[in-house]
């Protein structure tokens, strides 16, 4: 059974870990669930990097086998940017995925502790600071993933004609 979301890979995980640790200490007793979702998403004519989700009561609740409580939050990466883009990108994503939690230490009840805020306004003003060297590295990650997602629809329809590929499995043609 082909599915949108799959478990991200154990670097991937190991990336996410690293920088929640970092940066987040306050997120240490989360419950946190990473999938890659294999589908592109568009926002506002934008590519999506990432999202981030606090689970309702009943997916919480379905996650209880798995995970004691269930999972607090479920960040969503797309996959494509994690076979593409540099590192550095990942963490700026997954930082600013992060940056979307919202933890009152005061609260019993951890569907309360854990909470989502909104941007600043289009970004944290932390991460500005933190990604000043390179202010617009995310509409280029986005492009970059616009145009592997093209590609890999050109070699499948290629594919589809004469049963052969033509090409290499979905490489970029331009990484800038
Ligand atoms: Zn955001």
């Amino acid at each position: 059974m082909k599915l949108r979301f799959e478990e991200v890979s154990p670097e991937c995980q190991t990336l996410v870990n690293d920088v929640r640790k970092k940066y987040f200490p306050e997120l240490a007793q989360a419950n946190i669930k990473v999938l890659f979702d294999l589908k592109k998403t568009s926002r506002r004519k934008r590519l999506v990097l990432g999202r981030i989700m606090s689970p309702n009561e009943f997916i919480r609740y379905l996650t209880i086998p798995e995970i004691d409580e269930g999972y607090d939050y479920v960040m969503i990466l797309d996959k494509v940017g994690w076979e593409v883009l540099p590192r550095e990108d990942m963490v700026r994503i997954i930082r600013h995925e992060f940056r979307h939690c919202y933890v009152d230490i005061e609260k019993e009840d951890r569907k309360q502790m854990y909470a989502i805020v909104d941007h600043d306004y289009q970004d944290f003003y932390e991460e500005i600071e933190l990604n000043k060297d390179d202010p617009h590295w995310s509409s280029r990650a986005g492009t970059l993933i616009e145009d592997v997602y093209e590609q890999r629809k050109e070699d499948a329809k290629e594919k589809a004609d004469d049963g052969t590929p033509k090409r290499g499995p979905g490489r970029p043609r331009t990484i800038k």
